[in-house]
Formats: structure tokens, sequence, C-alpha cells
């Protein structure tokens, strides 16, 4: 028998949100983002499933790139850093990878390159988020650069917003003016460019222009602090599950887990659950956060440890050893755990290690 903790991944319900990212995409032009293995979703699986719908798949890095291309996927595969060293432009030009193009030692490298085969480059411009791209006064100078490399087949442009989770906030439509100022002023073909992550696909429509780039709306994540009707739709692609191993009563004023943290407030029933911060559930989560145990609402009782965690399941009915634990997905959202463990459904999602099994069905 194996660890019963396991991720078991809908493939079916990954096509699902990728079907509404196309709709709300120009031209079925939706860049699958399958960095960081699809967020913790198995980055071969969700490209394979996703092979007869995406043009174009997106990573954070060349090895991410590669496992794609080893796996036989086709499709071309956009950088979404860049290249961070010379001899990925080799491999990029080898394979069919499209580098983002942010900085200028990028851009001297990337031109330093010849008698390799021409690539198409993405420039990416800052207009507010200032983590990555090249500032709107300098755009002309790397435009006028990049067309003068023999390694650049065709120049894309694009950008990135910093709020478009934040519905209400203005900044994503002044960064989208910006964006399309430059587009319009530099003559780029409204086809090469691309503004739009899950949020942005959701709930900006005005940013679906040129390509998209859907990532955690894909694995079923709404990328909103709350419940949002263009969201609804999604379908969790994760489920966290393993099982009770352990069930034990515990008398009023009984403590549970290390440091005793947790302090029975009644006579209460309490299951063990093989999955612990080792399997990648969160080991801030409080006391209270919860657990479904057969389909019913538990909540978690005391420190998360390694390789196990504690429900208090006093007010469930019928609890027994071997009984189905989620600790979060299709029942129970990974954002609502993330928020009980102050931190956001993307990091729950990335973060978990190997331990946890992955299992896909179709
Ligand atoms: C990760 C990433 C995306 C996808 O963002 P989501 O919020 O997951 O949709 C899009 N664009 C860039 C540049 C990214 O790094």
């Amino acid at each position: 028998m194996a660890r019963p903790a396991q991720r078991i991944i809908d493939l079916s319900a990954i096509k699902h949100n990728y079907q509404i990212a196309l709709q709300n995409s120009e031209n079925n032009r939706a860049i699958a983002v399958v960095k960081a293995n699809a967020y913790g979703h198995g980055a071969v699986a969700v490209a394979k499933a996703l092979a007869d719908l995406a043009p174009m798949y997106a990573v954070a890095s060349s090895e991410e790139a590669l496992q794609l291309r080893d796996a036989g996927i086709k499709q071309p595969i956009l950088l979404l850093e860049g290249c961070f060293s010379l001899d990925e432009y080799h491999l990029a030009a080898q394979h069919g990878f499209q580098p983002v193009i942010h900085q200028h030692q990028q851009l001297e490298q990337l031109c330093s390159m010849a008698g390799l085969r021409p690539l198409p480059v993405w420039l990416k411009v800052d207009t507010g988020m200032h983590r990555l791209g090249v500032q709107p006064e300098d755009v002309e100078r790397y435009l006028l650069q990049l067309e003068q490399c023999p390694l650049v087949k065709v120049i894309h442009m694009m950008t990135h917003f910093s709020c478009a989770d934040e519905v209400d906030n203005p900044f994503t439509q002044q960064q989208l003016e910006r964006f399309n100022k430059i587009v319009r002023q530099q003559d780029i073909s409204a086809d090469n460019v691309s503004a739009a992550n899950s949020a942005a696909v959701l709930a900006w429509p005005q940013t679906r222009i040129g390509w998209t780039r859907p990532g955690i709306m894909l694995y079923g994540l709404t990328p909103f602090e709350r419940s949002h009707r263009v969201a609804d739709n999604l379908r969790p692609a994760m489920t966290f599950v393993s099982q009770v191993t352990a069930l034990r009563k515990v008398k009023k004023g009984d403590t549970v887990g290390y440091g005793n943290h947790w302090q029975a407030p009644r006579d209460s029933l309490v299951a063990t659950v093989a999955a612990g911060y080792g399997d990648g559930y969160p080991r801030h989560a409080p006391s209270g956060t919860p657990v479904l145990i057969n389909g019913q609402s538990g909540a978690l009782a005391g420190r998360v440890s390694m390789d196990m965690l504690c429900v208090d399941v006093t007010d469930l009915s019928s609890v027994g050893i071997g009984d189905r634990a989620e600790l979060w997905g299709s029942q129970l959202a990974v954002n609502e755990v993330a928020r009980w463990a102050g931190t956001i459904g993307y990091e729950l999602v990335t973060r978990m290690p190997d331990r946890a099994r992955l299992c896909w069905h179709q």
C-alpha cells in the first residue's frame, strides 16, 4: 500500500477551464501557463491534456521548457523571464522557445548570437509593476536594436498587471493605456501583443488584446480575493486527499499535538489524518481550518506535524479509520484553506513536494 496522501488531478477540469480562457481571448490566442510544474499539477500531463487545444505554452525557464519538449510537446513555448545565460539562446533556437527580453544584458546576449535559426522574441515593457521590463521611453531604442539582431524573426510586445485581481482598482486601466499607447506608437501588430493574466482575462475584457496568458484559472482557482461571478464556472483541478489513520476520544481539557496547542473545549473525538507539512499542507494553518472527512467539515485541531494532522470530528457522523480526508479540492476551495493559513492558493498548490503523489485522470 502506498502513502494515502495524494494530489488527484482532474485533467478534464483543466480542459474545461482552458476553454473558458479561450472564450475570453481573441482568435483562440490563449497561452497556457504551465510554469512551476503547472502550478503543482504536473506540467507534462497538463500540457498533453491541452495539446489539441492550446496553440502555445509559457514557462519560467528553459529547464521547464525542455521538460515539455522531451515529452513530445510541439507547440512554441514562451520563456516568461527570458534566458538567464548566453547558452540558453542556443537551446531556444534549437527547440523553438520564444524568449522574453526585459533588460539590456539579455538584449546584448541575444544580439551577439549569429548563425542560429531566427526566433520570435517578446519585448517586455514595464507599465507600472516595476518588477521586469524596459521603461516606456526605452522601448524605441530596444526595438531598433532588436530589428538589427540576426536571431530575431518577429518582435512581440508584452506587459504584466500588478493589480488585475482587484476588480475596482483603476491601476489596471492605467497600465493598459500606457501599453496601448506604446503599441500604437511603435506600430506593433495587434496580433503580436500580450497583456492579460487570469485575473485580467476574467475581469478586464479590454485587456484581452493579442495573446492572453492564463495560469491560475486553468487549475480552477479564482484569482480574486472574494467569490466573483466571472470565476464561478471554473472547476477545481486538484484534490488533495488522504485518509484517517487513527481515531481517539479525548476528555475536556486534554491537549492535542505538538506544544499542546489545542485543548479540547469538551469531550471530543479526534481523527488523525496522514497529511502534514511534509506533504504540502501549510504548517501555519491554525486550529479551526476546515478539513473534510467523508465530505463533512471537521476542524483542524492543534499544530500540523510533518506527516500528520489532527481534526476535531466530534460533530461529524460515523467517522472511521480509512475514511477519506479532503484537505482541499473539489469540495473545499484551496483559496479558503489559504485564507486560514494567511497565504494564497497559488502558493499552496505550487509548493507541494513530490511526496504528495500526483494521480491524473482524464
Ligand atoms: C505567471 C504569469 C502569468 C500567469 O498568471 P496567473 O495569475 O496565474 O494567470 C502570466 N504572465 C506572466 C508574466 C507570469 O509570470
